[in-house]
């Protein structure tokens, strides 16, 4: 990867797996301008992952859909949001657990909101009166 300041390469000086094991945070270090920057590689949800409306119609997977659903549960602040993504990577790492590239809508829904509820019964209880019914 080339550097986000002046475009020339850079070299990699430290590397961490992050906790789900599906994300690698990178420390870049650019030897001409010598600045520092963080990279971090994510698996892509969506092409893993195809979700199956009830009509039965497929969609990838998406990132943002459920850390959307997740923040709006939570009362959208702006101390949710850091919440909202350590929830929406417990979710996703939910529906990897089930080793399978098609999950219905509803089968989704319902990890979104165990997750919730274990962590804010209140906003377990939003979700489920705001998204549930669809
Ligand atoms: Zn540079």
């Amino acid at each position: 990867m080339v550097c986000v300041y002046c475009k020339q390469p850079t070299k990699v000086t430290n590397t961490r797996p992050r906790r789900t094991g599906w994300s690698i945070w990178r420390r870049r270090w650019c030897q001409k301008c010598q600045l520092s920057f963080t990279t971090l590689e994510n698996m892509s949800v969506a092409s893993a992952i195809a979700i199956k409306s009830p009509q039965g119609h497929l969609q990838p997977a998406n990132y943002s859909q459920i850390f959307i659903s997740l923040y709006k549960a939570l009362g959208n602040t702006q101390k949710d949001i850091e919440e909202a993504e350590y929830l929406t990577l417990n979710v996703i790492d939910k529906l990897f657990k089930q080793q399978q590239a098609i999950l219905t809508t509803s089968f989704v829904k319902q990890q979104i909101f165990e997750t919730l509820n274990s962590y804010q019964t209140k906003a377990g209880q939003r979700y489920l009166l705001e998204e549930m019914d669809d």
